[in-house]
């Protein structure tokens, strides 16, 4: 199979005019749509259950946006042993047709892309924009995933030895679980179960319970496409309640995990305990949380960093496990960098994404509080800049909000707030602020703001982090240019859209013949 070289997936131009036209009509046909009830499904077959999921609308919090049967214990078994029967034939499915599918959906998501990203909009609270960037990354995923499974399909070279053949092959292991949140709604839920499809695994999707439109419209698009029915089951449901039984079951072969370290910490044991019946050890692939740093060196543009600081921190309202929770300034620049960033700050516009405002609402009344309790916390150990609390609006409103002069052991600079809340620190020097960027249980993003090359390569030697970037922002990887994992407790470092990545679903035999 010829394929053109892999390339990013364009993002859409809202500054046109007809582009912004497109988006709004996707948006009126999508209102008109919203509210129906969807079924589980389980190798081809439509299932109902006696409980239901409902996602809402978190800029408007009483719009119901679906209604989607929920998976119980029984139906998470049947679904993975019906995946363990599919995966006998869809193991041996050329890889060339496998990742023929990939190509055809990245090809029809291109196409519905303003629709895609219209649910998104409705469903997660993301503007145009960010809706627009996770339906690329989408994109970018299956387009890439595609071209690594031929180039894995090649095999692998072994050293010759005279009077021997001997060949290396990868195979693809059973049953995967996957597991992505709501936060990447469809980027990451692609990306993770596109992955485990190509390979040649069967896959039990569980989609986050805040966006399980997004599980739907994939797996409408994998079947639009053709993919054989049974090789992706799509099983909405509570993750407390049938996570455990898809997690635990024995013929569960791996899991493919994004979400919080609790979560993640969780299945990782679970999955690690071996079954009765079970022949194997369950592969884990966790990437988890973030308590991501960008540095502030006296040596730099300041307007350049707080330009980009206010992206990072307050992009999709801080929700990204890459998001800039904390910046860290060198004294000699501080007072200039935080009077900048309170006027870039107050400049944001929180309101509904359905009308493209900068920041939307955060996820759910859950999120919400827990993020206004860190704000009290916050206003305890450091001095409030601006923002502080609820903003209106009939969905889960909170402002951007900046603390300054936090202490870099306080919880404001250690723990994991995902919403829109800032912590600046000052720092004496570089090498305190090199420090102070190490100085968590996670290690996940990162970046540095400075022209001094000396101190780039510091911080390339020093810092503990998967991503780190430099004099540019800390969010937006890229499928392909910035493979995307984290160390420590932000997870596997499974790099998520680099060539290492399929590895992770394959296992690889050797076999050697005498000649
Ligand atoms: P959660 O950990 O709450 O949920 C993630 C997924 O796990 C959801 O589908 C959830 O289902 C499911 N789940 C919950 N309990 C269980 C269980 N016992 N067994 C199996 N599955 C379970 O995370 P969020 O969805 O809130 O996502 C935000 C988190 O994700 C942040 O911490 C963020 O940093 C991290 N993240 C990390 C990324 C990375 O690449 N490192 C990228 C994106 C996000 P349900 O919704 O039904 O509870």
């Amino acid at each position: 199979m010829k394929v053109k070289p892999f390339r990013n997936e364009p993002f859409t131009d809202f500054s046109k005019k007809s582009n912004l036209e497109k988006q709004k009509r996707a948006l009126a046909s999508v209102k008109k749509q919203l509210g129906k009830t969807y079924p589980l499904v389980i190798d081809g077959k439509k299932l109902k259950s006696d409980g239901k999921i409902i996602s809402y609308n978190p800029s408007d919090k009483d719009e119901v946006i679906a209604k989607f049967y929920k998976g119980t214990k029984e139906i998470a078994r049947h679904a993975v042993e019906s995946a363990y029967k599919k995966f006998r034939e869809w193991r041996y499915v050329s890889p060339e047709e496998r990742a023929s599918y990939l190509f055809k959906a990245a090809a029809l998501a291109r196409k519905k892309k303003f629709e895609i990203n219209a649910w998104m909009i409705y469903e997660t609270g993301k503007n145009y924009a960010e809706a627009d960037g996770d339906t690329a990354e989408a994109i970018d995923f299956m387009e890439f995933y595609a071209r690594e499974m031929l180039r894995s399909a090649a095999g692998q070279p072994v050293t010759s030895i005279k009077g021997e053949r001997n060949e290396l092959i990868y195979l693809p292991l059973g049953v995967g679980v996957t597991v992505p949140p709501w936060n990447f709604p469809f980027a990451i839920l692609v990306g993770m179960t596109s992955a485990a499809i190509v390979t040649g695994n069967t896959v039990v999707l569980k989609p986050s319970s805040d966006s399980p439109m997004m599980g739907k419209i994939f797996c409408d698009i994998m079947k639009e496409v053709g993919l054989p029915d049974g090789v992706l089951n799509f099983l909405p449901g509570s993750g407390a309640e049938v996570g455990d039984t898809l997690v635990g079951h024995p013929k569960t072969r791996f899991i493919t995990f994004t979400g919080s370290m609790e979560v993640g910490k969780h299945i990782y044991e679970l999955a690690s305990k071996v079954q009765h019946g079970q022949i194997w050890l369950k592969r884990v692939v966790a990437e988890m949380g973030g308590k991501d740093s960008i540095i502030v060196d006296k040596e730099t543009n300041v307007d350049v960093a707080v330009k980009d600081v206010v992206a990072s921190a307050f992009g999709f309202q801080g929700q990204k496990c890459s998001a800039c929770s904390r910046v860290i300034v060198d004294k000699t620049v501080y007072s200039k960098f935080v009077n900048k960033l309170k006027t870039e700050v107050e400049k944001i516009q929180v309101g509904s994404p359905i009308e493209n405002f900068g920041m939307g609402a955060v996820i759910n009344e859950n999120a919400r509080k827990s993020i206004l309790n860190y704000i009290r916390i916050g206003k305890r150990e450091g001095k409030l800049l601006v923002g502080g609390g609820k903003a209106r609006g009939n969905g889960y409103f909170i402002k951007p909000t900046v603390f300054i002069d936090i202490k870099p052991d306080s919880r404001l600079a250690q723990e994991e707030i995902f919403g829109p809340v800032l912590a600046v620190i000052k720092s004496k020097n570089y090498e305190q602020s090199l420090k102070i960027a190490n100085n968590t249980i996670y290690g996940l993003t990162g970046a540095v703001y400075t022209r001094n090359r000396k101190k780039i390569e510091a911080a390339k030697k020093h810092l503990l982090i998967g991503n780190l970037y430099f004099n540019r922002k800390c969010t937006g990887a890229l499928v392909g240019a910035h493979p995307f994992g984290g160390f420590n407790m932000s997870g596997t470092d499974s790099k998520a859209g680099g060539r290492d990545y399929l590895l992770l679903f394959l296992q690889a035999k050797l076999m050697s013949e005498k000649i």
